[in-house]
């Protein structure tokens, strides 16, 4: 019998809708690399990958967007077929719509499957969200004081209730505080919350309050992201899986313990070799995860918002 491929996997979200547990990421720090992700985003769907993960912020939906028109074009997908994730910028925290608008537009499509609130966070900024990052001389964020975060959820809310743009809303980057907040005030609870998620940083707190609340966790940065060098790919535990599962590589290992665990996870890559090389879902058992898991813990992405967050709460 062939392996079950991390392709195969679905979940149902709180709403009733489908997700596949494999997506791409499409985030790179790197602009001159950004012609790049239109093939990159080709090869993974030719290869199976249903799911696309980007937002406003990360400027490369004019990319994805000329993928699409190509796999639609050539009849490899149907629209129906993809589930599209985008999200809505803190310094865009009082204009959503506009966010969504400019997302669809650039994507090429009528309604994105997930539409997430990217941080808690409200930034000070300008008409169009530029600068994204607004930082003072000091490189301190600026956030915009009077505003509150659960405003940009309900605009979100707003939004998916009026149009037929959104089919699922959901969160990012939202501690245990946060997310509390929010299933105090909201109307729509969130299907998604999106975070930083490896054997390094299992996050295991934060994903069982999600789980008590039907809040499916999407792992970000599953090899602790690229502008850090994918530092996972070097993890000592990882690599003595290989050994054990001789037919799989570690990226596949990496990503598994991902959905074996019951989490969606999106990882990035602009290598289209690399991209039809990472296809089977490792049986990983519970005593691997437990093993893959039980090393020193830590964050590896940073940002100068994140002492705002509240993480650790
Ligand atoms: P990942 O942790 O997925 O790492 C991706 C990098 O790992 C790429 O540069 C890739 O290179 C490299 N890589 C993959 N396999 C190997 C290997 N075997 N050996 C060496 N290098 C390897 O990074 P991201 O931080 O991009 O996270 C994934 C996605 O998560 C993002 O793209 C974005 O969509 C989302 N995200 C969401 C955030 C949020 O705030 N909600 C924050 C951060 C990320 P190559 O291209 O050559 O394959």
């Amino acid at each position: 019998m062939s392996p079950k491929l991390l392709t195969d996997v679905y979940y149902t979200l709180n709403d009733g809708k489908k997700v596949p547990a494999f997506g791409l990421g499409t985030y790179n720090e790197d602009e001159s690399q950004h012609h790049k992700i239109t093939q990159a985003v080709i090869t993974a769907i030719e290869e199976g990958v249903r799911h696309i993960d980007t937002a406003w912020y990360y400027e490369t939906e004019p990319y994805i967007g000329k993928a699409l028109k190509d796999v639609f074009d050539r009849g490899i997908v149907k629209r129906e077929d993809l589930f599209i994730t985008t999200k809505v910028w803190p310094s865009m925290h009082d204009k959503v719509e506009k966010s969504l608008d400019r997302s669809l537009e650039q994507l090429g499509v009528d309604y994105v499957d997930l539409f997430l609130q990217h941080w808690p966070l409200c930034f000070e900024s300008g008409p169009d969200g530029y600068p994204a990052t607004p930082v003072d001389d000091a490189g301190e964020i600026i956030l915009a004081e009077k505003a509150d975060y659960l405003d940009t959820y309900r605009q979100m809310e707003e939004i998916y209730h009026k149009t037929s743009k959104i089919k699922s809303l959901g969160v990012a980057n939202f501690p245990v505080r946060k997310l509390k907040q929010l299933l105090k005030t909201c109307k729509v609870k969130p299907v998604n919350n999106q975070i930083e998620c490896h054997p390094e940083f299992p996050q295991t707190e934060l994903g069982d309050f999600c789980a008590e609340n039907d809040i499916i966790v999407t792992a970000y940065s599953p090899l602790g992201g690229g502008g850090n060098g994918a530092p996972l790919i070097k993890n000592k535990r990882a690599a003595a899986l290989t050994e054990k599962y001789k037919d799989y590589n570690i990226n596949e290992i990496l990503y598994s313990y991902h959905i074996q665990s019951g989490r969606i996870v999106i990882p990035k890559s602009l290598n289209p070799k690399r991209i039809q090389s990472v296809k089977k879902l490792v049986p990983l058992t519970k005593e691997d995860i437990e093993f893959l898991e039980s090393g020193p813990h830590k964050r590896y992405t940073d940002n100068p918002w994140y002492g705002h967050v509240g993480f650790g709460y």
